[in-house]
Protein backbone atom coordinates (compact mmCIF):
# COMPACT_ATOMS: atom_id res chain seq x y z
CA UNK A 1 0.00 0.00 0.00
CA UNK A 2 0.76 3.55 -0.22
CA UNK A 3 2.75 5.42 2.82
CA UNK A 4 0.34 7.64 4.29
CA UNK A 5 1.72 11.27 5.80
CA UNK A 6 0.13 14.07 7.24
CA UNK A 7 2.10 17.15 6.66
CA UNK A 8 1.08 20.85 8.62
CA UNK A 9 1.14 23.76 6.84
CA UNK A 10 1.53 22.06 3.58
CA UNK A 11 -0.15 24.99 1.63
CA UNK A 12 3.18 27.06 1.04
CA UNK A 13 6.67 26.79 1.03
CA UNK A 14 8.55 24.05 2.04
CA UNK A 15 5.43 22.20 2.86
CA UNK A 16 3.76 22.56 -0.26
CA UNK A 17 6.79 21.30 -2.06
CA UNK A 18 7.35 18.12 0.57
CA UNK A 19 3.78 17.39 -0.65
CA UNK A 20 4.61 17.47 -4.15
CA UNK A 21 7.77 15.57 -3.59
CA UNK A 22 6.36 12.85 -2.06
CA UNK A 23 3.23 12.60 -4.11
CA UNK A 24 5.31 12.58 -7.48
CA UNK A 25 6.48 9.28 -6.04
CA UNK A 26 3.17 7.65 -6.67
CA UNK A 27 4.27 5.39 -3.46
CA UNK A 28 2.94 7.81 -0.79
CA UNK A 29 -0.91 10.00 -0.10
CA UNK A 30 -0.43 13.09 1.97
CA UNK A 31 -2.66 14.72 4.15
CA UNK A 32 -2.06 18.27 4.08
CA UNK A 33 -3.24 19.84 7.13
CA UNK A 34 -3.87 23.21 6.53
CA UNK A 35 -5.76 26.08 7.83
CA UNK A 36 -6.69 27.91 4.73
CA UNK A 37 -8.91 24.74 2.91
CA UNK A 38 -9.23 26.68 -0.80
CA UNK A 39 -5.88 27.92 -0.17
CA UNK A 40 -4.31 24.18 -0.03
CA UNK A 41 -6.42 22.68 -2.78
CA UNK A 42 -5.36 25.38 -5.18
CA UNK A 43 -1.93 25.09 -3.98
CA UNK A 44 -2.01 21.30 -4.97
CA UNK A 45 -3.25 21.99 -8.08
CA UNK A 46 -0.86 25.00 -8.88
CA UNK A 47 2.19 22.42 -8.65
CA UNK A 48 0.35 19.76 -10.29
CA UNK A 49 -0.16 17.01 -7.83
CA UNK A 50 -3.04 14.72 -8.64
CA UNK A 51 -6.23 14.50 -7.21
CA UNK A 52 -5.51 10.68 -5.52
CA UNK A 53 -2.25 11.67 -4.05
CA UNK A 54 -3.64 13.97 -1.62
CA UNK A 55 -6.34 15.12 0.37
CA UNK A 56 -6.94 18.24 2.45
CA UNK A 57 -8.00 18.41 6.14
CA UNK A 58 -8.73 21.24 8.10
CA UNK A 59 -6.06 22.22 11.23
CA UNK A 60 -5.61 25.34 12.43
CA UNK A 61 -2.67 25.07 14.93
CA UNK A 62 -3.51 28.12 17.00
CA UNK A 63 -6.09 26.50 18.25
CA UNK A 64 -5.90 23.64 20.27
CA UNK A 65 -9.51 22.46 19.95
CA UNK A 66 -9.11 22.78 15.56
CA UNK A 67 -6.08 20.34 16.66
CA UNK A 68 -8.01 17.28 18.68
CA UNK A 69 -10.84 17.77 15.84
CA UNK A 70 -8.05 17.44 13.55
CA UNK A 71 -7.08 13.88 15.19
CA UNK A 72 -10.92 13.09 15.07
CA UNK A 73 -11.54 13.72 11.78
CA UNK A 74 -8.54 11.97 10.96
CA UNK A 75 -9.26 8.52 12.79
CA UNK A 76 -12.79 8.63 11.28
CA UNK A 77 -11.32 8.27 7.84
CA UNK A 78 -10.06 4.73 9.44
CA UNK A 79 -6.47 5.40 7.72
CA UNK A 80 -3.27 4.29 9.04
CA UNK A 81 -1.20 7.09 9.78
CA UNK A 82 2.91 6.34 8.83
CA UNK A 83 4.66 9.61 9.21
CA UNK A 84 3.84 12.71 10.24
CA UNK A 85 5.41 15.96 9.65
CA UNK A 86 5.24 18.84 11.77
CA UNK A 87 6.00 21.91 9.41
CA UNK A 88 3.83 24.64 10.02
CA UNK A 89 5.21 27.77 11.61
CA UNK A 90 4.37 31.63 11.69
CA UNK A 91 6.91 34.32 11.99
CA UNK A 92 6.64 37.64 12.88
CA UNK A 93 9.95 39.61 13.16
CA UNK A 94 8.36 43.61 12.44
CA UNK A 95 5.31 42.82 15.03
CA UNK A 96 5.59 45.35 17.99
CA UNK A 97 2.78 43.92 19.98
CA UNK A 98 2.28 40.18 20.38
CA UNK A 99 -1.01 38.19 19.02
CA UNK A 100 -2.82 35.61 20.71
CA UNK A 101 -3.84 31.65 20.22
CA UNK A 102 -7.27 30.94 20.51
CA UNK A 103 -6.33 29.73 23.98
CA UNK A 104 -4.34 32.97 24.73
CA UNK A 105 -0.83 31.76 23.96
CA UNK A 106 1.69 34.03 22.01
CA UNK A 107 0.92 33.20 18.87
CA UNK A 108 4.53 32.57 17.75
CA UNK A 109 5.40 29.74 20.47
CA UNK A 110 1.28 28.56 20.47
CA UNK A 111 1.17 28.18 17.07
CA UNK A 112 4.19 26.62 16.44
CA UNK A 113 5.32 24.55 19.18
CA UNK A 114 2.24 24.08 21.34
CA UNK A 115 -0.03 23.26 18.51
CA UNK A 116 2.32 20.93 17.05
CA UNK A 117 3.65 19.11 20.66
CA UNK A 118 -0.30 18.44 21.46
CA UNK A 119 -0.78 17.40 17.68
CA UNK A 120 2.32 15.06 17.78
CA UNK A 121 1.08 13.66 21.39
CA UNK A 122 -2.26 12.60 20.32
CA UNK A 123 -0.73 11.32 17.03
CA UNK A 124 1.65 9.28 17.85
CA UNK A 125 -0.87 6.39 19.45
CA UNK A 126 -1.98 6.39 15.71
CA UNK A 127 1.55 6.23 14.35
CA UNK A 128 2.25 3.16 17.02
CA UNK A 129 -0.79 1.47 16.18
CA UNK A 130 0.60 1.33 11.82
CA UNK A 131 2.33 -1.72 10.30
CA UNK A 132 4.30 0.44 8.18
CA UNK A 133 8.13 -0.66 8.25
CA UNK A 134 9.33 2.60 9.14
CA UNK A 135 7.36 4.99 10.93
CA UNK A 136 8.55 9.00 11.20
CA UNK A 137 7.69 11.66 13.19
CA UNK A 138 9.58 14.55 11.92
CA UNK A 139 9.56 18.21 13.62
CA UNK A 140 11.08 21.00 11.42
CA UNK A 141 14.01 22.58 13.11
CA UNK A 142 15.96 25.73 11.87
CA UNK A 143 19.64 27.29 12.04
CA UNK A 144 18.32 30.40 13.67
CA UNK A 145 17.41 28.60 16.63
CA UNK A 146 20.86 26.98 16.77
CA UNK A 147 23.33 29.69 18.93
CA UNK A 148 25.94 27.77 17.62
CA UNK A 149 25.96 29.36 13.90
CA UNK A 150 26.34 32.33 12.20
CA UNK A 151 22.98 32.70 11.31
CA UNK A 152 22.21 31.48 14.84
CA UNK A 153 24.06 34.59 16.18
CA UNK A 154 22.06 37.24 14.33
CA UNK A 155 20.29 38.95 17.49
CA UNK A 156 17.85 38.88 19.11
CA UNK A 157 19.22 35.09 19.76
CA UNK A 158 17.09 32.08 21.00
CA UNK A 159 16.91 31.75 24.70
CA UNK A 160 14.74 29.60 26.92
CA UNK A 161 15.87 31.14 30.31
CA UNK A 162 13.83 29.08 33.01
CA UNK A 163 11.24 28.71 30.86
CA UNK A 164 9.55 31.27 33.85
CA UNK A 165 7.54 32.94 30.97
CA UNK A 166 5.68 30.09 29.46
CA UNK A 167 5.03 28.51 32.68
CA UNK A 168 2.80 31.25 33.26
CA UNK A 169 1.31 30.92 30.24
CA UNK A 170 2.91 33.44 27.85
CA UNK A 171 -0.02 34.99 27.90
CA UNK A 172 1.17 38.78 27.68
CA UNK A 173 -0.48 38.60 31.94
CA UNK A 174 3.08 38.66 33.05
CA UNK A 175 5.19 37.97 29.76
CA UNK A 176 4.76 36.75 26.43
CA UNK A 177 7.91 35.54 26.24
CA UNK A 178 9.30 32.23 27.65
CA UNK A 179 12.00 33.57 29.23
CA UNK A 180 9.73 36.02 30.88
CA UNK A 181 11.21 39.02 29.05
CA UNK A 182 9.58 41.87 26.48
CA UNK A 183 8.28 40.55 23.68
CA UNK A 184 10.41 40.13 20.51
CA UNK A 185 8.71 38.84 17.57
CA UNK A 186 11.38 37.12 15.74
CA UNK A 187 12.84 36.05 19.08
CA UNK A 188 9.51 34.16 19.67
CA UNK A 189 9.79 32.72 16.30
CA UNK A 190 12.98 31.39 17.23
CA UNK A 191 12.73 29.85 20.87
CA UNK A 192 9.61 28.12 18.82
CA UNK A 193 12.09 26.71 16.97
CA UNK A 194 14.40 25.48 19.46
CA UNK A 195 10.70 24.27 21.52
CA UNK A 196 10.34 22.31 18.20
CA UNK A 197 14.57 20.49 18.30
CA UNK A 198 13.74 20.33 22.15
CA UNK A 199 10.52 18.35 21.98
CA UNK A 200 11.70 15.93 18.87
CA UNK A 201 14.43 14.82 21.10
CA UNK A 202 12.51 14.92 24.50
CA UNK A 203 9.75 12.25 21.71
CA UNK A 204 12.79 10.26 21.23
CA UNK A 205 14.23 9.55 24.95
CA UNK A 206 10.74 8.77 25.63
CA UNK A 207 9.03 6.74 22.66
CA UNK A 208 11.92 5.58 20.27
CA UNK A 209 12.67 2.17 21.88
CA UNK A 210 9.25 1.54 22.84
CA UNK A 211 7.42 2.23 19.56
CA UNK A 212 10.22 1.76 16.76
CA UNK A 213 9.48 5.37 15.74
CA UNK A 214 11.88 7.44 13.95
CA UNK A 215 12.05 11.21 15.43
CA UNK A 216 13.56 13.52 13.74
CA UNK A 217 14.23 17.59 12.94
CA UNK A 218 15.96 19.19 10.50
CA UNK A 219 17.72 22.15 8.79
CA UNK A 220 16.39 22.14 5.23
CA UNK A 221 18.77 25.46 4.29
CA UNK A 222 17.86 29.11 4.09
CA UNK A 223 14.74 29.01 1.66
CA UNK A 224 14.27 33.09 1.49
CA UNK A 225 11.75 33.26 -1.36
CA UNK A 226 8.71 31.15 1.04
CA UNK A 227 6.10 33.00 2.58
CA UNK A 228 7.60 33.01 5.73
CA UNK A 229 9.20 36.08 5.48
CA UNK A 230 5.83 38.11 4.25
CA UNK A 231 5.93 40.14 7.13
CA UNK A 232 9.11 41.38 6.92
CA UNK A 233 9.72 44.76 5.62
CA UNK A 234 10.12 45.13 1.53
CA UNK A 235 13.94 45.93 1.69
CA UNK A 236 13.94 43.00 3.43
CA UNK A 237 12.56 40.85 1.20
CA UNK A 238 13.98 41.96 -2.08
CA UNK A 239 17.46 41.88 -0.41
CA UNK A 240 17.27 38.83 1.60
CA UNK A 241 17.17 36.05 -1.09
CA UNK A 242 20.25 37.48 -3.09
CA UNK A 243 21.96 37.28 0.22
CA UNK A 244 21.50 34.02 0.55
CA UNK A 245 22.27 32.71 -2.69
CA UNK A 246 25.70 35.13 -3.22
CA UNK A 247 27.15 36.01 0.28
CA UNK A 248 25.89 32.99 2.68
CA UNK A 249 25.52 30.23 -0.21
CA UNK A 250 23.00 28.90 1.88
CA UNK A 251 20.53 30.00 0.26
CA UNK A 252 18.04 26.38 -1.39
CA UNK A 253 15.04 26.67 -3.96
CA UNK A 254 11.46 25.50 -2.48
CA UNK A 255 11.57 22.24 -4.71
CA UNK A 256 15.21 21.33 -3.82
CA UNK A 257 14.19 21.98 0.33
CA UNK A 258 11.21 19.86 -0.44
CA UNK A 259 13.58 17.22 -1.55
CA UNK A 260 15.46 17.08 1.53
CA UNK A 261 12.28 17.04 3.81
CA UNK A 262 10.85 14.37 1.80
CA UNK A 263 14.18 12.22 2.27
CA UNK A 264 14.08 12.74 5.92
CA UNK A 265 10.21 11.08 5.24
CA UNK A 266 11.25 8.17 3.41
CA UNK A 267 14.92 7.69 2.51
CA UNK A 268 16.05 4.38 4.35
CA UNK A 269 19.57 5.91 4.96
CA UNK A 270 17.75 8.78 7.08
CA UNK A 271 15.84 6.34 9.26
CA UNK A 272 18.35 6.52 12.56
CA UNK A 273 16.01 8.63 15.59
CA UNK A 274 17.07 11.64 17.03
CA UNK A 275 18.58 13.59 14.48
CA UNK A 276 18.79 16.97 13.69
CA UNK A 277 19.73 16.86 9.58
CA UNK A 278 21.51 19.60 7.51
CA UNK A 279 22.87 19.09 4.32
CA UNK A 280 25.96 20.27 2.67
CA UNK A 281 27.11 22.31 -0.66
CA UNK A 282 26.34 19.43 -2.75
CA UNK A 283 23.46 18.79 -1.49
CA UNK A 284 24.66 15.57 0.79
CA UNK A 285 22.51 15.05 4.25
CA UNK A 286 24.97 14.79 7.25
CA UNK A 287 24.06 14.23 10.85
CA UNK A 288 24.14 17.79 12.37
CA UNK A 289 25.31 19.28 16.05
CA UNK A 290 22.69 21.33 17.84
CA UNK A 291 23.50 23.98 20.11
CA UNK A 292 23.95 23.72 23.51
CA UNK A 293 20.68 24.99 24.45
CA UNK A 294 18.77 23.14 21.61
CA UNK A 295 20.07 19.90 23.27
CA UNK A 296 19.85 20.54 26.91
CA UNK A 297 18.02 17.44 28.00
CA UNK A 298 17.18 18.73 31.53
CA UNK A 299 15.59 22.11 29.22
CA UNK A 300 13.69 19.67 27.08
CA UNK A 301 12.46 17.01 30.11
CA UNK A 302 11.09 20.68 31.82
CA UNK A 303 9.88 22.06 28.69
CA UNK A 304 7.90 18.50 28.07
CA UNK A 305 6.27 18.92 31.60
CA UNK A 306 5.58 22.76 31.08
CA UNK A 307 3.92 22.23 27.68
CA UNK A 308 2.23 18.89 28.67
CA UNK A 309 0.32 20.96 31.41
CA UNK A 310 -0.52 24.19 28.92
CA UNK A 311 -1.60 22.04 26.05
CA UNK A 312 -4.18 20.30 28.81
CA UNK A 313 -2.83 16.94 28.68
CA UNK A 314 -1.40 17.15 32.43
P1 LIG B 1 5.56 29.43 4.72
O1 LIG B 1 5.09 30.68 5.39
O2 LIG B 1 5.65 29.40 3.24
O3 LIG B 1 4.71 28.19 5.18
C1 LIG B 1 4.20 28.11 6.47
C2 LIG B 1 2.97 27.24 6.45
O4 LIG B 1 2.45 27.18 7.78
C3 LIG B 1 1.86 27.80 5.57
O5 LIG B 1 1.27 26.72 4.89
C4 LIG B 1 0.89 28.39 6.56
O6 LIG B 1 -0.45 28.39 6.16
C5 LIG B 1 1.08 27.42 7.71
N1 LIG B 1 0.52 27.94 8.96
C6 LIG B 1 0.80 29.10 9.59
N2 LIG B 1 0.03 29.23 10.68
C7 LIG B 1 -0.76 28.14 10.73
C8 LIG B 1 -1.76 27.70 11.63
N3 LIG B 1 -2.16 28.45 12.66
N4 LIG B 1 -2.37 26.52 11.40
C9 LIG B 1 -2.01 25.76 10.33
N5 LIG B 1 -1.07 26.12 9.46
C10 LIG B 1 -0.45 27.31 9.66
O7 LIG B 1 7.00 29.16 5.36
P2 LIG B 1 8.12 28.04 5.11
O8 LIG B 1 7.67 27.06 4.11
O9 LIG B 1 9.39 28.73 4.93
O10 LIG B 1 8.17 27.36 6.55
C11 LIG B 1 7.91 25.99 6.77
C12 LIG B 1 8.81 25.49 7.89
O11 LIG B 1 10.17 25.62 7.52
C13 LIG B 1 8.65 26.23 9.21
O12 LIG B 1 8.66 25.28 10.26
C14 LIG B 1 9.88 27.10 9.27
O13 LIG B 1 10.24 27.38 10.60
C15 LIG B 1 10.87 26.19 8.61
N6 LIG B 1 12.07 26.82 8.09
C16 LIG B 1 12.01 27.72 7.06
C17 LIG B 1 13.18 28.28 6.60
C18 LIG B 1 13.18 29.28 5.50
O14 LIG B 1 14.26 29.75 5.18
N7 LIG B 1 12.06 29.62 4.90
C19 LIG B 1 14.47 27.91 7.17
C20 LIG B 1 14.40 26.96 8.22
C21 LIG B 1 13.23 26.43 8.64
P3 LIG B 1 -1.04 29.51 5.13
O15 LIG B 1 -0.64 29.03 3.76
O16 LIG B 1 -2.51 29.40 5.37
O17 LIG B 1 -0.44 30.82 5.51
Amino acid sequence: RKGIAVITGASSGLGLATAKALADTKKWHVIMACRNFLKAEKAAKSVGMSKEDYTVMHLDLSSLESVKQFVDNFRRTEQPLDVLVCNAAVYQPTAKEPSFTAEGFELSVGTNHLGHFLLSRLLLDDLKKSDYPSKRMIIVGSITGNTNTLAGNVPPKANLGDLRGLAAGINGQNSSMIDGGEFDGAKAYKDSKVCNMLTMQELHRRYHEETGVTFSSLYPGCIATTGLFREHIPLFRLLFPPFQKYITKGYVSEEEAGKRLAQVVSDPSLGKSGVYWSWNNSSASFENQLSKEASDAEKAKKLWEVSEKLVGLA
